[in-house]
């Protein structure tokens, strides 16, 4: 039993930016800087969804949002290590865990060309209107049961019960050799008390999950920092 799950999250570690906010700097700045002070009081999920709204009662149309997800930075050493490792180790899956969500994370991975490397993208639920709204929405269902998280992920989605459900799915911890998780929010931390003795946290720096490490500590993992993606193609190129 040789499987490896390599687990990404996707704004600032699989991508090179913050797909929520990028939207709008490009898009809509003034909305971008009300999202700022609005987080405060609103779930963020629900703020993105509210700001799309407006954005298209704006005029601002379906192509323009593709084409701002499609100009967002995305490092080729990342793409290369990616497309390397899954040519040469059929034994490893590929997995998005993130709080973007499912129409950004496919409209950048289609225009990179890598969409059909992935075997599961966990996020957030969006779809185009016919009128070219995108209608975004938690993954975890307001009006249904919560998650209940105690480690501080967010209403939308707990990410360690996520990975949990995958790995539940997939035969349990002892179907993976070694899982890596590679991530930088501050809500990474809680899928990495998941991890085993034998995994990885690939965690970047400067970034609010080193400090969430550093402070609260109490992962059975081994934790590997990182600044550039050519990095993490270092490590991708020895599986
Ligand atoms: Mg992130
Ligand atoms: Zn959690």
């Amino acid at each position: 039993m040789a499987r490896k799950l390599i687990t990404f999250d996707f704004d600032w570690s699989l991508s090179e930016q913050d797909t929520d906010r990028w939207v709008f700097e490009v898009l809509d700045p003034k909305k971008r800087r009300q999202m700022k002070t609005l987080k405060a009081t609103v779930q963020w999920t629900d703020l993105v969804a509210m700001k799309m709204k407006e954005l298209h009662a704006d005029g601002k149309s379906r192509e323009q949002v593709e084409q701002a997800l499609k100009d967002m930075p995305f490092h080729p050493a990342m793409k290369r290590g990616l497309e390397n490792l899954k040519q040469r180790n059929k034994d490893v899956d590929l997995v998005i865990l993130s709080n973007s969500n499912q129409v950004y994370i496919q409209t950048i991975l289609e225009h990179q060309k890598i969409a059909h490397l992935f075997d599961a993208i966990i996020t957030n639920k969006a779809e185009w209107t016919e009128q070219g709204c995108l209608n975004v929405s938690r993954r975890v269902d307001p009006n249904g049961p919560q998650h209940n998280c105690a480690i501080g992920c967010s209403p939308n989605m707990c990410k360690g019960q996520e990975l949990e459900a995958y790995v539940a799915a997939k035969g349990g911890w002892e179907a993976y050799q070694k899982v890596f998780y590679v991530g930088d929010g501050g809500n990474d931390y809680c899928p990495l008390l998941h991890l085993r003795s034998q995994d990885t946290a690939l965690a970047r720096y400067p970034r609010p999950l080193i400090a969430r490490i550093e402070r609260e500590g109490n992962l059975k993992c081994s934790v590997v920092k990182w600044v550039g993606a050519w990095e993490v193609e270092e490590i991708l190129d020895t599986l």
